[in-house]
């Protein structure tokens, strides 16, 4: 029975052991094959480090770069063959374990090898890559520019030897060159053409401007206005090229001023208005009067903001309306006690309107839309993406809103620094200015109520005549504004009722044509000539009239060598009644200087011979006080960023650009000439006689004379006394025509008489004359003198008439 137990527990044992054995042989199988497949994947981790390696030394072998492996000691371990077929190293070997800068000295030279020693030195133990730039000459004259790049190797956070990297920049630096060559070539290029395209439109601008004052011929002054107007076309699309062309070169340039925005905001409105005139569309103002009076910024861009978004409301509108409005926001400087400004410029029109698919492409540069229908509107698509471009540079932007065939709002912003926190245009006490107004157009008369309400003034409006004159005699006022038509009623209305009433008139027409004693305001409407209005003061005088004062003991000296531009300035000089003095070379010019006293030099710039740059350093260095006070004006057709302080640098004092602004050069001369030089003109000469002669249209006549009054009382007497020698002329013809057939020479003296007096009448104001004249030259010429007498008679008692009225 035990002998049975043990054997059955020996088999037991027996079998767990077969058992272990089985599975120890099964684990000893895994791990040989774990073994085998460690040992295929380590050759395959080694493979693929081989091949690593192999692709690095090949990559390394075949770049075009140099490149240095050195040690520590920057001794060299390693180079590409770039370096070594670059420089006619025959093998490798021949420079392993030598010193870098040894090595390379060879074909950088002495200076340049000492440069990289400093170079290695300063930076060996930095721990970025550094970079040095080198330029090389090579022995057949050429210059190599290299880039020499030092990165350090690291192990274990050690510097453990160097890279460098020579990367030959030749070419790139060549393109960059060229590409700067070719820029300035470009600005250089710019310069000329500006020059080379204003210099012939000083010519054609001025010269019409001349021509328009001479002409007495309303055809010929109608063209003349067409030249005029072509030029001005002309000379504003060449400014907005030349403005891109700066702004794509990054030469855009904002010079900050202090500048009046009052002023500003009267010339851009002055200019609008001439556009205004041939439209039936009605322009609107909201121009917030709390603006601070003196702002510092580049007034010029800003004006140049404003004229295009107003020209083109103007231009894409055929009817309705385009309103202004302008406002600010204060903001405040944390670090500065100066205070900026925003300022908002707000266009709108009821015009052409734009779809909303092309609102987007609108500030791109050349684009025009609908360019069929546009056609016949001229421009060029420079103007938006220029003055997003002038918002840009000023801190603002622009945006606009438009439904198509609506009209469009564009709101533009810049910023700008305040001069003077007081407001631009300021009442005292405007609660005591209550005022009724009324105009014939209900869209001004509430943006008048607009400008009444921004001055603070209590004021009601009169949507007719009729109300007018009711609210005029049932309620007390301080102030009633009209329009022309009413001056008779309201007058009377006032005389009758012994009001205290002080009438404004609201006048469209410029201020020198305003046939009117008292108050007024001139077009249009907004807060500075309402305050004006309110003042007593005459609105600020329409550019186009503006001549402040005149000199007649200043001497002035004119260097130009055109003829033209002499005849030009002379012609602009010519209402200011100064002693003109002319030179057509500089040299010429210096040796005028150096025997007169000349109050005023304008010096052409770019002259044959001695260019006005030299000229101003001879100037200037030669003995004597005199010489280094004497202001000298350049005169330059080439304006460029910057232009003032390289022409003050050069010794000149200012300068004029051309061609010059006959409505700007009031402003010049008035800068220039100093106030105890100047007698005043009096601005009664320039309000009209007021002889009330039938046939005579005294606005018209004053127009020939510059709207002086003066110079017209001249002109008539002159014309009175000229007329009789020519009426005498023409009775004789009539006699003569009498008994016999007019004489071929009497016909001929007779056509040229009748000639000169439709001139003559043209000039003065005298229309129906003129034309009279003109068919009367008609019937000359077949030798028919029947109602010669008649006008003989007509024109004499006209004559007649206007010597009694000069007289008193
Ligand atoms: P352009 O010299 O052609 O007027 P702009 O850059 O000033 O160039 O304007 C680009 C285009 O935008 C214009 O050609 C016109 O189609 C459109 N545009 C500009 N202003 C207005 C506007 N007030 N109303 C309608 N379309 C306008």
């Amino acid at each position: 029975m035990a002998e049975d137990t043990n054997s059955a527990k020996l088999e037991q044992k027996i079998k767990k052991l077969e058992r272990e054995l089985q599975s120890t042989s099964e684990a000893m199988k895994l791990s040989e094959k774990t073994l085998q497949a460690k040992v295929r994947f380590m050759s395959i981790l080694h493979e693929e480090k081989f091949r690593q390696e192999q692709f690095l030394y090949m990559l390394l072998e075949n770049s075009i770069d140099i490149m240095f492996l050195l040690d520590k000691d920057f001794k060299i371990i390693y180079c590409t063959k770039a370096y070594l077929e670059a420089y006619n190293i025959p093998h490798f070997e021949m420079i392993r374990e030598r010193d870098f800068i040894d090595v390379i000295t060879q074909h950088m030279g002495n200076e340049n090898a000492q440069r990289l020693q400093v170079f290695l030195s300063e930076h060996q133990q930095s721990l970025k890559p550094e970079k040095v730039e080198f330029i090389v000459d090579q022995d057949d004259g050429k210059r190599n520019h290299y880039n020499i790049h030092l990165s350090p190797l690291l192990k274990d956070g050690v510097i453990d030897g160097y890279t460098i990297l020579v990367h030959e920049t030749t070419k790139i630096v060549k393109a960059m060159e060229e590409a700067e060559q070719a820029n300035a070539a470009k600005s250089q290029f710019l310069a000329v053409i500006s020059h080379e395209i204003r210099t012939p439109m000083n010519a054609v601008i001025g010269m019409s401007e001349l021509a328009l004052r001479e002409t007495e011929n309303p055809l010929v002054e109608e063209y003349l206005m067409d030249i005029r107007q072509a030029g001005n076309n002309l000379l504003s699309i060449i400014n907005d090229v030349l403005d891109f062309s700066k702004i794509e070169s990054g030469n855009l340039q904002i010079i900050d001023v202090p500048y009046e925005f009052s002023s500003l905001i009267n010339d851009v409105l002055s200019v609008i208005r001439i556009h205004l005139t041939d439209k039936p569309i009605i322009f609107l103002t909201e121009i917030d009067s709390n603006i601070p009076r003196l702002l510092i910024g580049d007034a010029v861009r800003v004006r140049q903001i404003l004229l295009n978004l107003l020209s083109n409301a103007v231009k894409y509108t055929q009817q309705g309306f385009v309103k202004i409005n302008i406002s600010h926001e204060l903001i405040k400087n944390n670090n500065s006690d100066q205070k900026s400004l925003r300022l908002i410029f707000t266009v709108s029109d009821s015009g052409i309107g734009i779809k909303k698919s092309d609102q987007k492409k609108l500030f791109n540069t050349f684009v025009r839309l609908e360019s069929k229908q546009n056609m016949e509107i001229e421009g060029t698509g420079l103007g938006l993406a220029i003055t997003r471009s002038l918002c840009y540079a000023m801190g603002g932007d622009i945006s606009v809103k438009s439904e198509y065939k609506k009209g469009s709002v564009f709101t533009a912003y810049v910023l700008q620094q305040t001069a003077d926190l007081q407001p631009m245009a300021k009442l005292d006490n405007p609660e005591r200015k209550k005022s009724l107004y009324y105009y014939e157009d209900p869209l001004i008369l509430s943006s008048i109520g607009w400008t009444f309400k921004n001055l603070g003034v209590p004021a009601s409006a009169a949507v007719n005549e009729e109300e007018l004159l009711e609210k005029l005699s049932s309620d007390l006022w301080n102030y009633v504004f009209f329009p022309s038509e009413c001056i008779a009623k309201v007058e009377k209305c006032i005389d009758i009722l012994e009001l205290n009433t002080i009438p404004v008139l609201l006048s469209s027409a410029a201020p020198g044509n305003i046939l009117w004693n008292g108050l007024f305001a001139s077009f249009p409407y907004y807060s500075v000539s309402i305050v004006n209005a309110f003042k007593g003061k005459k609105a600020v005088r329409s550019r186009d009239d503006k001549v402040s004062f005149c000199s007649p003991d200043y001497k002035i000296l004119i260097v130009d060598d055109l003829e033209i531009n002499l005849k030009i300035a002379q012609g602009l000089l010519a209402p200011y009644k100064m002693q003109i003095t002319t030179s057509k070379n500089a040299p010429h010019a210096i040796e005028l200087i150096k025997k007169n006293n000349f109050d005023l030099v304008l010096m052409d710039q770019m002259m044959p011979g001695m260019d006005g740059m030299e000229a101003i350093k001879v100037i200037r260095s030669l003995n004597g006080k005199k010489y280094q006070e004497l202001p000298v004006i350049a005169m330059t057709a080439n304006v460029f960023p910057g232009i003032s302080k390289t022409f003050k640098a050069s010794g000149f004092n200012d300068y004029l650009p051309k061609p010059i602004d006959a409505h700007r050069f009031n402003d010049f001369l008035e800068r220039w000439i100093d106030k105890s030089r100047r007698q005043s003109v009096d601005l009664s000469e320039y309000t009209v006689l007021g002889m009330g002669i039938k046939g005579l249209d005294e606005n018209k006549g004053m127009i020939s004379c510059l709207h002086s009054s003066v110079v017209y009382r001249e002109l008539l007497q002159l014309y009175c006394e000229d007329i009789n020698y020519r009426l005498g002329f023409l009775q004789m013809a009539a006699d003569e025509n009498k008994n016999q057939q007019l004489k071929e020479e009497t016909k001929t003296l007779l056509l040229s008489n009748l000639n000169i007096i439709q001139s003559a009448c043209e000039t003065i104001g005298a229309t129906a004359f003129a034309k009279t004249a003109d068919k009367l030259k008609t019937s000359a010429g077949w030798g028919d003198t029947l109602q010669l007498s008649g006008f003989i008679q007509e024109l004499e008692s006209f004559r007649k008439t206007m010597l009694k009225a000069l007289l008193q």
